[in-house]
């Protein structure tokens, strides 16, 4: 394999689905670039790309007029036409979103209006009778149906492109952690193992190191990524048939979590989670303000979510919710990721993408779910911002 090189008109930092993303809008938009992508890891895909519930959302969540809300539409449009040139395994199995009791029927409501506001495709209420018909072992007093929303491994479509960029003569160089960044005349450089990389630009998507790699590019330290551990159980395969596709509960809207749920994987799993436990990197992800401020006032949500990290029976329970005929035995293995969600000083976690700048550089700062399914249009709302100081 190639080594980095020592200079370049473009390093993309980062080899999830979103630098390699950004890596091939660019260099696809200017096929005279020098460009490189570092990854820190063995293999392209071990970060978030490569631990995830694996949906490819609709767009029915998110604030209509945000960037999650219009990128998650155009991005799963073009996940789907991507999958289907590369013959990449993915499914539009469809999704439900179920009310378990009246109570909800409210927050249902508003995420219909949401969805219909965001142009989801295909977007249907249903009757308690009607969910039965889509899934016979759910139980709810109505539900949203979401035929647009699929699955997909988001670690095949980012080996599928780590492979076109190196067909077209970008490398993707492989345990290059960037461990410095200097401001160089004319050029950001990149310090790693090997020396140093000079690049004209920079695009930093680090999942869980942005921040201090923004930091470390003269950026400020708000909002600082605090991890989130989410957990998942595999169904045992034997039980795999009470799920037909995806079962989601009405999430708080407050929260950027969407909740337990039970989905198919594309490679037949049928996994309940995830949990959202705080996974601090280091004491300062505790030290840091905004920290304590969140916990703070959801302390009430972080000692269901420590139950469900630590009880397999309560995160069971969570999913006998919707299907009574799940139990704590029906478990048997699972997997775990984590979440780079951004927490602002003041205790608030961000909500929308966020993308900011710095100079001869580019820091995704927050680029929580949907951000895989959306990694092709986020990738150009990127190159768009990126292209000028590629001049
Ligand atoms: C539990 C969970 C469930 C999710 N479910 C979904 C879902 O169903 N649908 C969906 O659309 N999204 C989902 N997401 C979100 C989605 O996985 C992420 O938004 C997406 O993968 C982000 O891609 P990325 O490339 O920005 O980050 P990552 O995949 O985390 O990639 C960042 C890369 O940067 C590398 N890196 C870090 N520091 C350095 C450094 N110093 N030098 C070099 N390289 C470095 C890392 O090794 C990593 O490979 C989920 C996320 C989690 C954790």
């Amino acid at each position: 394999m190639a080594p980095a090189p020592q200079e370049c008109d473009l390093a993309v930092v980062g080899g999830g689905i979103l630098g390699l993303a950004v890596a091939r809008e660019l260099t696809r938009r200017r096929p005279d670039l020098k460009a490189v992508v570092l990854e820190r890891g063995p293999a392209v895909a071990g970060g978030q790309t490569g631990a995830n519930s694996g949906v490819i959302h609709a767009g029915i969540y998110y604030v209509p007029g945000s960037l999650k809300a219009r990128l998650c539409v155009e991005g799963a449009r073009e996940m789907y036409e991507f999958c289907e040139r590369e013959g990449i395994r993915h499914q539009r199995c469809g999704k439900v979103i179920v009310a378990r009791d009246e109570s909800e029927l409210g927050r249902l409501d508003e995420l219909e209006r949401r969805g219909r506001e965001n142009e989801v495709p295909g977007l249907r209420r249903l009757s308690a009778a009607e969910l039965g018909e889509v899934e016979p072992h759910c139980r709810g007093v109505a539900a949203l149906h979401s035929p647009a929303t699929g699955i997909v491994d988001f670690a095949d479509v980012a080996r599928a492109l780590a492979g076109e960029l190196e067909a077209a003569g970008t490398p993707v160089v492989l345990n290059c952690g960037i461990e410095g960044v200097q401001s160089r005349p004319g050029r950001i450089g990149l310090a790693h193992g090997g020396g140093e990389t000079c690049a004209r630009f920079a695009v930093f998507c680090a999942g869980v190191g942005s921040d201090k790699l923004a930091v470390a590019a003269g950026a400020s330290p708000d909002p600082r990524i605090v991890p989130f551990r989410g957990a998942y159980l595999y169904l045992r395969r034997e039980r795999s048939d009470l799920v037909r596709s995806l079962i989601y509960p009405v999430p708080d809207p407050s929260l950027p979590f969407l909740g337990v749920h039970l989905s198919r994987h594309i490679d037949g799993h049928v996994s309940l989670g995830p949990t959202a436990l705080l996974a601090p990197r280091s004491p300062g992800d505790l030290l840091w303000p905004g920290t304590s401020r969140m916990a703070l006032k959801w302390w009430r949500t972080g000692i269901t979510e420590i139950r469900h990290a630590l009880n397999r029976r309560a995160l069971a329970r969570a999913a006998a919710d919707y299907v009574p005929e799940i139990g704590p035995g029906d478990f048997d293995g699972g997997f775990a990721g984590k979440r780079a969600q951004a927490l602002g000083r003041d205790g608030k976690l961000v909500d929308d993408f966020v993308v900011s700048e710095t100079e001869r550089a580019l820091h995704v700062r927050n680029a929580p779910s949907p951000a895989a399914t959306s990694s092709f249009a986020l990738a150009r709302l990127i190159a768009d911002r990126a292209e000028p100081g590629l001049d």
